[in-house]
């Protein structure tokens, strides 16, 4: 026992041994919140005060869960299984399958994630023949969630126009289907939970009894129905007969608010439950001093917060290393340089962490690690090469490339919707069979409706492979993700955006792909033909896609978005792509609050270093199929320059009053009136391939907008043009093909 209490500092003992009550940890990065949390678990249990099916703990992700259950474990010998340890979702999912009777389901019921509720949905409207046009089915999706998330049923929602009741009507009808099939979306995991609990009293006592202590680790981020949840589990609020609540959680890491998180539970839980003990824990025990510093002098810049501040007694430590690349492939082919060498000096290469703010910024760095040999393991996301959108965009590629690919033309064949049922394809496949005849080839034999919708879908490739035929490698891949719909289909999907940002990265594969390609060739040669380049682009993405990641067992450096990154720490820590418009992301720009949360993530970020830092940032990068001119992230500036080592030389910052020939990047441009911003210097006229500033253009993907800006000149020339509808872009004047209008 005293073994367990040995290592905390009075603060971390108090929490840990506090009486039975209410309980709130408000602390900062590193402060040991998930340690006190776990050890007031093993506390409880050794002390005699509760027994293991007493405990029920909620963390935020299965790998946090996990990790939670072999700590305690490690703690002293246990038996795990009778506490109830998981996600939101994993308990309530637990939770129904014990009574899924009264819960009013079958015992084998399914669950459907995100894409088989959307599927779902699709189906739904099919069969009541509704036009998907007035009712897109990831507006209905969303919509539904929303209702489910705020805890509201058909019944209960306020629809003042017709378009809103004619949306509740299908939400009836989607739970209707959902019933008869026995299908549980995930909102639907929690919200039933919810209802069960509240209505049915003998289990509700049941498990208000059972339960004595609930702790939830992150609170800063549960949403306004799981908080309802465990108020419910937690029965008489004042203490009386109910569970104890200990919530740990640090307001300044809070990042998930754009899906609905809800920062106001911290006072409500406090009010609620009338907390007394509001312990905080001021010192951090993971980061070296200047690394802590940084985010501490960083996050200052937000205006809400509920104020803290860490120290620690380490040390200054290293200095934060900071590096300028020119382009997003120098940047990586760095990284991977400096990690090799870490692990040549003894560095474990499972310690080594590579955080990046987009899904889209990994495909870069693995294809270093990759071609360098270096074992990697991209975490709580898919490999580039494996994501859906980057598979069916191939897929249109691959078709073009060969018909005869059954697999392609099954993946996409109905992608996006094109009204080809599964019927239509059965037949299809049975012809296929019979003539023993590859699909696309028996298309042209099938007869009646399912021959017409499906020859359609036949003219579409013959089509993309006609206007494709004379582009660089490229623009096929824009003019197929155009065409096909691909992009269509994403703009309209509620979390699309990083699916765009994924297929535009896919340009930028097969840009960068096709200069190498043409690096390698002799000079006075013919270059390759775009088929056999085609081709050869598709053998390197079945490449990359192939299982490069390191097979379990095998040490390999990891890699992960800022936000999958929540809660974990690592000895080094890569933070890549510090631009304005990447980190802060240029969608920030146009929520409000939206740069506090993206200075909260950037606090994630930096706090997951134990010993050392790294920053880099590039002066151009390819994003969403253009090279940008981003100027450095302004969290850059905000860490003051005592703490940091610059690993190139100092550049200054780039600034658009003090040197009018270069531009200041702004995220909102287009979009929000940045009300910082200066006024544009006066430009001088200068020579743009016959067009000037203030002049009319159309831009064959952004159609119509007005130069507003130049920079540069010769082949560098930029201009910054602002579209009516895409917004404002910087294009390279040589590649942008701007024709006056
Ligand atoms: P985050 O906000 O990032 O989730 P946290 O507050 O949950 O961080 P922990 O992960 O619990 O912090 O702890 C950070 C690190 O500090 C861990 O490696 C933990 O083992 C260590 N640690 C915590 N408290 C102490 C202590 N009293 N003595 C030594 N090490 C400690
Ligand atoms: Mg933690």
């Amino acid at each position: 026992m005293s073994q367990l209490l040995d290592n905390l500092n009075p603060e971390q003992l108090a929490a840990v041994t506090l009486p039975a009550r209410h309980a709130l940890i408000l602390a900062g990065a590193g402060s040991g919140k998930t340690r006190v949390l776990t050890t007031r678990i093993a506390w409880l249990i050794q002390s005699g005060f509760c027994g293991p099916q007493g405990i029920l703990a909620v963390t935020f992700t299965n790998k946090a869960a996990k990790e939670m259950v072999t700590r305690l474990s490690a703690m002293f010998p246990i038996n795990t299984r009778g506490m109830w340890i998981g996600t939101f979702h994993g308990l309530c999912n637990r939770f129904l399958r014990a009574h899924h009777r009264d819960a009013g389901l079958p015992q084998l019921f399914q669950i459907l994630d995100s894409g088989d509720q959307l599927a779902s949905i699709k189906r739904l409207l099919k069969t009541l023949n509704i036009d998907d046009e007035k009712f897109p089915p990831r507006d209905l999706q969303h919509f539904i969630n929303g209702q489910k998330e705020a805890g509201i049923r058909p019944a209960a929602v306020e629809a003042w126009d017709d378009y809103t009741r004619r949306r509740v009507e299908l939400y009836v009808e989607y739970e209707a289907q959902c019933q008869r099939e026995a299908v549980v979306d995930f909102p639907e995991l929690l919200l039933r939970s919810y209802e069960l609990l509240e209505r049915n009293e003998p289990i509700r006592r049941h498990y208000q009894a059972r339960f004595r202590h609930i702790l939830v680790d992150e609170f800063q981020d549960t949403n306004v129905l799981q908080y309802r949840w465990l108020k419910l589990l937690a029965g008489g609020q004042g203490g009386e007969g109910g569970a104890c609540l200990f919530c740990v959680g640090d307001d300044d890491q809070s990042i998930y608010r754009f899906r609905g998180a809800e920062i106001g539970n911290m006072r409500d839980f406090e009010r609620d439950f009338r907390v007394t003990d509001v312990i905080r824990l001021e010192q951090n025990y993971r980061s070296q001093g200047n690394i802590l510093d940084a985010a501490n002098a960083l996050i200052t810049n937000n205006t809400k917060r509920l104020g803290k501040n860490l120290w620690t007694d380490k040390g200054a430590g290293e200095p934060i290393r900071v590096y300028e690349a020119f382009t997003d492939t120098d940047e990586a082919r760095w990284i991977v340089e400096e990690i090799q060498s870490l692990v040549r000096d003894g560095m474990g290469r499972a310690d080594i962490a590579l955080l990046y703010r987009s899904n889209a910024q990994s495909r870069v760095l693995e294809h270093q690690l990759f071609s360098s040999g270096v074992p990697y393991r991209v975490y709580g996301g898919l490999r580039f090469f494996e994501r859906q959108e980057v598979k069916h965009a191939l897929a249109y590629l691959r078709l073009i490339a060969n018909p005869d690919d059954d697999t392609a033309f099954t993946r996409v064949v109905n992608f996006p919707t094109r009204g080809i049922g599964a019927r239509s394809l059965e037949a299809l496949q049975d012809a296929a069979r019979t003539w023993n005849t590859p699909l696309y080839q028996t298309v042209p034999h099938l007869s009646g409706k399912p021959g017409t919708s499906l020859a359609q879908f036949v003219v579409l490739i013959e089509r993309l492979r006609q206007e494709t035929r004379e582009l660089p490698l490229h623009e096929m891949v824009d003019h197929v993700i155009e065409l096909s719909g691909l992009r269509a289909h994403y703009k309209t999907e509620k979390e699309g955006q990083e699916r765009l940002e994924n297929l535009d990265e896919l340009i930028n594969a097969a840009a960068n792909f096709s200069a190498e390609v043409g690096a390698g060739q002799i000079p006075g040669e013919q270059p390759s033909e775009t088929s056999a380049v085609l081709a050869e682009f598709l053998a390197h993405a079945s490449l990359e896609a192939g299982d490069h990641q390191a097979d379990a067992g095998i040490e390999a450096v990891q890699l992960m978005t800022v936000h999958a990154a929540k809660g974990l720490e690592f000895d080094v820590v890569f933070l890549s792509g510090l631009e304005e418009g990447l980190f802060p992301h240029e969608n920030s720009a146009q929520e409000s609050d939206g740069l506090e949360e993206e200075r909260r993530l950037m606090y994630v970020a930096v706090t997951r270093a134990r010993q050392r830092l790294y920053l880099s940032f590039t002066q151009s990068r390819m994003l969403h199929g253009q090279v940008r001119y981003n100027l450095r992230s302004r969290f850059l500036e905000e860490i003051p320059e005592g703490l940091t080592k610059w690993l190139t030389p100092p550049s200054p910052r780039r600034s658009f009053v003090s040197e009018p020939s270069t531009r200041y990047y702004n995220p909102g441009a287009g979009k929000a009136a940045a009300p910082a911003m200066p006024p544009p210097p006066p430009q001088k006229s200068r020579d743009l391939g016959g067009l000037r500033i203030g002049q009319s253009v159309n831009h064959a993907r952004f159609g119509d907008g007005v130069i507003v800006a130049a920079e540069g000149s010769g082949n560098d020339a930029r201009v910054q043009v602002k579209f009516a509808e895409a917004g404002a872009k910087w294009l390279m004047l040589a590649m942008a093909k701007l024709t006056p209008v």
